[in-house]
């Protein structure tokens, strides 16, 4: 299908962005309808998120089984998880298993980062030029850059002077790092720092914890997967896979038609303690209201703020690492593995930045407004420029030299998340107004993924070259989604899901809440109507 090679510009049929899981299975569904693809991935293996973040304790917290490719009944059955949640380094090893089962890696150009990309009306193509200055032309551009994938640029004064060493999660050191007998400061207690505390504590002669803002946390319950939940998996696999697609949330979490409300106090403890023994996001099932009523969600709080208090021994530690100023799970609900009973250890302290906020990194450690500390290592866990970061980052301009940038911002605008009006041939996977973070991003990407192959095929079959999302359609979607969001308690807390992590990041809630099953089946009529809200042409 593709032109012959010009000079310095490599013609292509699509290029991808990224080889985390999202690339690597959009990949396999281009080359199945035939088309030449060149994936690009700024890191030098596959895997993505798991490529890149490899702190001590990083784990899925959605159970493995569910995260992980269902498009594949051999490769489901050839592959076996040796945890509940399984670490990071086995979920590498998957991305590695997948890449080779399926010769991904020929396709894949690694150390590579796209620049730039602009589409040229007269040819409708699209030009990528990466940072090592040379150009692929294709007709189609598909953004599998990742959520989670640019982390922030947290900085404090005086860090440059500090004489130990920093380390941030989200790029820790492939060879691996001992931090036996150090004094270690670590500041961040999203998902990943619950993750990583309590395996450093373990290692470490002392960890401070800079906790400006507690999170609620789920217990894992982690383990090596029974047999049977194993067996009784392979034998119904399709249909579990299926019932996940239909959940709100993209996996199996025995959700229940009742309120929280309509329910006695001893019906909820016991239901909410029911599912904190299962554990990870099996709380999301308990009841209906638990994320739109501010009076159910006082229930799963006031759970929580209980079982952190039975934990924790201190009770001033216990009340500090309770959350007061947000909803239950209106940040992002952590999943961890000792957590709370971290703060049990002597060799542990939890500093309140809320208190005492930090005034700067010295040459020995770090001093916040009321003490100052020596460390060895200080690490950041101080999370993502979510949904829109890695976007942002690529000079991407549209028809008529039109500049994403400039379009988003006031926030991103797409139709079903999955285009943008003015960008014809560009895809984003899981891009912002689509379900992506609030789901098993497995169950979202491979949805994403099969609607772009299957939207890919419907125009060849039809001799359409173009696609792109008319500018009403995108209105209205941008719309809706901000509607949904207001049904919700997300906008309630100041997280990344609203954008409200990064320094002057346009206040929008991100993501589309009304559950993948509601998107999915949306997302399939609106193609079942010819692509509804999309304006088709054979040319530019
Ligand atoms: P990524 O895995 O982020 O891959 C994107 C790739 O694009 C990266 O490798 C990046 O280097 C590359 N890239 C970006 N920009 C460029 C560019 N300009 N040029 C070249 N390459 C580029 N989700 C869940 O559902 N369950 C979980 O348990 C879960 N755990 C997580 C744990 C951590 C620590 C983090 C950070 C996220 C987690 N997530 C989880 C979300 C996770 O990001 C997704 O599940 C999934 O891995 C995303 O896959 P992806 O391919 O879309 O993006
Ligand atoms: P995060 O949830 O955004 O947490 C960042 C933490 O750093 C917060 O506690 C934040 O405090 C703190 N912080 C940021 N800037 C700070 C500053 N200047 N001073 C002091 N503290 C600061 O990021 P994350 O933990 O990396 O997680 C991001 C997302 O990735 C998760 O929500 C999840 O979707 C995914 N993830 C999943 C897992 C998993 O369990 N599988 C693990 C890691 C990540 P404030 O809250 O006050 O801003």
């Amino acid at each position: 299908m593709a032109a012959a090679a010009a000079a310095d510009v490599r013609e292509i049929d699509a290029i991808v962005v990224g080889a985390g899981f999202s690339g690597m299975y959009m990949l396999i569904k281009l080359r199945e309808l035939g088309l030449t693809a060149q994936v690009i991935e700024a890191g030098s293996n596959v895997g993505g998120t798991w490529y890149w973040n490899r702190y001590p304790g990083a784990r899925v917290d959605t159970q493995s089984l569910e995260y992980s490719f269902s498009f594949s009944a051999e490769l489901e059955q050839e592959w076996r998880w040796s945890e509940r949640y399984a670490p990071q380094a086995e979920l590498l090893a998957y991305a590695e298993h997948v890449a080779e089962r399926f010769d991904l890696k020929r396709d894949i150009r690694f150390h590579t980062r796209v620049a730039a990309a602009h589409y040229d009306d007269a040819s409708s193509q699209w030009t990528v030029t990466t940072d090592a200055g040379d150009q692929y032309r294709a007709r189609f551009c598909i953004m599998a850059t990742g959520c989670l994938s640019v982390p922030t640029e947290v900085t404090f004064p005086g860090i440059e002077s500090f004489k130990g060493a920093l380390y941030r999660t989200s790029r820790w050191p492939r060879e691996g790092l001992d931090l036996s007998g150090q004094r270690v400061g670590f500041i961040g207690t999203g998902s990943s720092g619950i993750q990583a505390i309590p395996v450093l504590a373990e290692q470490v002669a002392q960890l401070t914890v800079f906790q400006r803002t507690p999170n609620y946390s789920m217990p894992a319950h982690n383990g090596p997967i029974p047999d049977e939940d194993l067996q009784a998996w392979q034998a119904n696999r399709e249909d579990y896979r299926a019932r996940s697609r239909n959940t709100a949330l993209g996996f199996l979490y025995d959700p229940t038609d009742r309120s929280a409300l309509d329910a006695t106090p001893e019906e909820r403890e016991a239901e909410y303690e029911r599912r904190w023994q299962v554990g990870g996001f099996r709380i999301f099932g308990a009841y209906t209201d638990i994320g739109t009523d501010l009076a159910a969600n006082a229930t799963a709080a006031e759970f929580a703020k209980k079982k952190i208090a039975s934990i924790v021994k201190d009770p001033a530690v216990a009340d500090l690492l309770t959350p007061k100023d947000h909803p239950f799970a209106s940040k992002r609900l952590c999943v961890d593995t000792n957590y709370y009973a971290t703060y049990n250890r002597d060799n542990v302290r939890l500093v309140d930045l809320r208190a005492t906020p930090i005034d700067r990194i010295t040459e020995t450690g770090l001093a916040t407004t009321g003490e100052s500390f020596d460390f060895d290592a200080i690490v950041l866990a101080t999370g993502f420029d979510a949904m829109t970061g890695a976007i942002d980052r690529i000079d991407i301009r549209g028809r008529d030299g039109a500049v994403m940038k400039e379009r988003w911002a006031e926030g991103p605008r797409t139709y079903l998340g999955l285009m943008v009006a003015g960008f014809p041939n560009l895809f984003l996977i899981t891009g912002p107004g689509s379900p992506s973070v609030l789901s098993n991003m497995m169950t979202s990407i491979e949805q994403h993924v099969e609607w772009i192959a299957d939207c890919l095929a419907w125009m060849a079959g039809r001799q359409q070259a173009v696609i792109e999302a008319s500018p009403a359609a995108e209105d209205q979607w941008v719309a809706h989604v901000d509607e949904i969001s207001t049904t919700t308690l997300y906008p309630h807390a100041n997280s990344w899901y609203m954008g409200a992590n990064v320094p002057g990041k346009p206040r929008r809630f991100l993501p589309y809440a009304a559950g993948v099953d509601v998107y999915r089946a949306h997302c399939a009529e609106v193609a079942a109507r010819d692509y509804e809200g999309f304006v088709v042409s054979a040319a530019g």
